[in-house]
């Protein structure tokens, strides 16, 4: 072949476009590709990759959640597939664990989750009379939520001169947000989603791991640990895990955007206690917050506030791990038999003596 006098030869020709297509597909799939690929959320704060933490990745980063690593040599007793507990169910039909006391091996979990040092954030709201429940919350917590781990507590309250002073351990500390006072109990129950969204994303992003989000109004009786991590983590209402569907408080009106209609739905969860990994905890805050106002801009008030609005969220968008009513229980209940231990409850109250209107 002749090309300005220069004489090149066909397989010249075929190599020189092998090149320019190899290029092509380099750059299509490496860099083009990639960044949909591997869209991966901003990195936890203990990750141990380099890039900075609010960029997303462009290579799949190797010491992320998902992987569990454990020190060399631990001692622990050996799982069976055959033996177990086996009065519950342990896994949703979509293959997330369901947490009960003898599913998972705390020595275990823990040596995993403290080499990845973990910061894990709660959120609290006391607001009005709820801040008598406080100090007993605060110190409950201090003996069984996370011991031995970084644990960051927030406290929203009107009433920020009467937190209770409680010594925390190492690692552990208290931040106090203040928020206006209401006199409606749903407002300041609704109000929460867009306090927790708003939290992660102006202080908890560089800070945090995971979050929980919980009720004051309750106490901690034994360990709540590293078992309950999980990316969208809920967990089920004491009250009717033993009931049909058609039971369950669903908000039922198919106006409101919290509907769930009979004959659906998996688990009624409790809006007391939930939690994960904070970019699954945002989406779900945000989500439930926007159909909270759109419905109120419709004049309607779901059945159970943000708690409607979280069981819609939770049957669209399947929790990744579910803990069982040991991790809610209400001290008013008797233990069931299958609760071999209860690890958080909600306390006796007089609604008419603490609510701000009934
Ligand atoms: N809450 C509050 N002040 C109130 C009402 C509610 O701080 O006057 C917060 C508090 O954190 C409480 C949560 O909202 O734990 C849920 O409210 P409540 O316990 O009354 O609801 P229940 O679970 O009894 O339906």
């Amino acid at each position: 072949m002749q090309m300005n006098g220069m004489n090149i030869k066909p397989v010249t020709v075929i190599l020189l476009v092998l090149l320019l297509v190899g290029f092509y597909y380099y750059y299509y799939y490496y860099y083009y590709l990639s960044q949909y690929r591997f869209n991966v959320p901003p990195c936890p704060t203990s990750c141990s990759t380099s890039e900075p933490k609010d960029r997303v990745p462009d290579v799949i980063p190797t010491d992320y959640v998902f992987h569990l690593k454990t020190p060399d040599h631990l001692q622990y007793s050996q799982p069976s597939i055959v033996k177990g507990r086996t009065d519950v169910v342990a896994v949703t039909p979509w293959l997330a664990p369901i947490v009960w006391e003898g599913t998972f091996n705390p020595v275990l979990l823990d040596s995993i989750y403290k080499q990845k040092k973990i910061n894990i954030a709660v959120t609290v709201f006391a607001v009005g009379k709820y801040i008598m429940f406080l100090k007993n919350f605060l110190e409950t917590a201090e003996k069984h939520f996370f011991v031995s781990f970084n644990v960051h507590i927030y406290v929203f309250t009107d009433r920020p001169k009467e937190v209770p002073k409680v010594n925390m351990a190492p690692g552990r500390q208290l931040t106090v947000r203040s928020v206006p006072s209401s006199n409606r109990w749903q407002e300041i129950s609704a109000r929460r989603m867009e306090l927790i969204q708003k939290l992660i994303e102006e202080q908890l992003r560089k800070h945090s791991d995971y979050i929980f989000c919980l009720d004051v109004d309750s106490q901690f009786h034994s360990r709540w640990g590293t078992e309950s991590l999980g990316g969208l983590v809920a967990v089920i209402h004491p009250g009717y895990y033993l009931d049909d569907r058609g039971k369950f408080p669903y908000e039922r009106r198919p106006e409101s955007r919290a509907y769930v209609a009979h004959g659906e739905g998996d688990f009624y969860y409790c809006g007391g206690a939930f939690g994960g990994l904070l970019q699954e905890v945002f989406l779900l805050a945000n989500t439930c917050r926007s159909n909270f106002e759109e419905d109120a801009k419709n004049g309607i008030e779901a059945a159970w506030q943000e708690e409607s609005h979280l069981n819609r969220y939770m049957w669209i968008n399947k929790p990744s791990k579910v803990l069982s009513p040991e991790y809610l229980w209400q001290d008013f209940k008797p233990r069931n038999p299958e609760v071999k231990t209860i690890r958080f409850s909600g306390v006796i109250k007089n609604y008419a003596a603490i609510r701000p209107n009934v």
